[in-house]
């Protein structure tokens, strides 16, 4: 019998908790030097598989993450795609549900594995659930179906006990181990005694185009979050931003916004002046059902595009995305009603 071929995983290190120590001085995390992250994880060689790394100089806690970073792990992922079987990135926590989604919309027919990941206690530590996160991770970025072909074929979030989809995470613990979750779509898979893949809701596609990485993302795009008592003065302030071209509005419940006529009127005045507006709603469960109530009714004859169930992290990101590919606001509005890569139930 033929020597079995090594899974061949690249790391990704961009920083985060999991590559912090504490500075004896200021007591305060600071990112630290990739390669004691491979000398505090001596496990990483038990696994039998080739590893190699690239890391952001500096790493960087995800607090600074910008587009051109999403970029910068994109071009990564591309520069090395037929080198390897699966991709591990290690990122704070803290904006990772961001990376996933801008990342699931760069790279166009993705048929390999990126599998993200960080942790809540720095690798170092006794406690640390860094170690057990990057081991499963690489665990399941070598993962192959019963016909040798990558298991996951998307970008998904590895945190303690699940894989989630990258474009329906979000972030909802700042203490907890399980610190995501993606409250609209099933998991990817359990993490227990073993890695139970949940089949049917991992992403397939009959495509079988060679991945193209979208790099060109446009910011011009903001987060308009509704609280009651929000003034005309400030909604009108808000809705004229400068170079803006796109609003994420967060609404209430299923999609609710102010019956008031003037709220009404400068969202109009905002769409008719060219500006997409997508509603998306400000629960973390469920999403905008825009013939539920009066309200969204209203806010809906206005133009203004339903997200459906979709994330503000996918949301933002995703508009960011399709503005960068140089479409016009309609084109831009019909994408917006479509799943892309599994991150909106239409
Ligand atoms: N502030 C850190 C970051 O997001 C937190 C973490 O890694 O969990 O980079």
């Amino acid at each position: 019998m033929g020597k079995e071929k090594k899974p061949r995983i690249l790391i990704i290190y961009t920083g985060g908790t999991i590559g912090m120590i504490e500075n004896p001085d200021t007591r305060s995390l600071q990112p630290f030097d990739f390669t004691h992250l491979i000398d505090n994880v001596p496990k990483i060689k038990k696994l039998d598989y080739f590893i190699d790394n690239i890391q952001f100089n500096p790493p960087i806690d995800s607090s600074d993450m910008s587009p051109q970073h999403w970029v910068d792990i994109a071009r990564h992922i591309d520069n090395n795609y037929d080198r390897f079987d699966g991709f591990v990135v290690l990122h704070g926590t803290d904006t990772m549900a961001y990376t996933a989604s801008a990342l699931s919309f760069m790279l166009e027919n993705l048929h390999k594995p990126v599998i993200i990941t960080g942790s809540q206690l720095p690798i170092g530590e006794v406690r640390t659930d860094g170690e057990e996160n990057l081991i499963t991770a690489l665990q399941i970025a070598a993962a192959t179906d019963i016909n040798g072909n990558p298991m996951v074929r998307e970008v998904a979030i590895l945190f303690e006990n699940y894989l989630w989809r990258g474009n329906r995470s979000t972030k909802m613990s700042a203490d907890n181990f399980n610190a995501f979750k993606s409250n609209n779509y099933p998991s990817l898979a359990k993490i227990g005694l073993g890695i139970h893949f949940n089949e049917e809701a991992l992403w397939r596609t009959k495509s079988i185009r060679p991945l193209k990485v979208q790099y060109g993302l446009d910011n011009a795009v903001i987060v308009l979050d509704l609280t009651p008592g929000i003034t005309e003065q400030v909604l009108r302030y808000q809705l004229a931003t400068p170079g803006i071209k796109g609003i994420v509005l967060k609404t209430y419940g299923a999609g609710n916004a102010p019956t008031a006529q003037w709220f009404t009127q400068a969202i109009k005045d905002a769409v008719d002046n060219g500006m997409v507006i997508l509603n998306v709603t400000q629960c973390v469960n469920g999403g905008v059902h825009p013939m539920m109530y009066m309200s969204g009714n209203q806010l809906a004859s206005t133009g203004v595009i339903s997200g459906h169930d979709i994330t503000s992290e996918a949301a933002i990101t995703k508009m960011m995305y399709l503005f960068g590919l140089g479409l016009s606001t309609d084109e831009v509005k019909r994408y917006l009603n479509c799943s892309l890569c599994g991150e909106v139930t239409i």
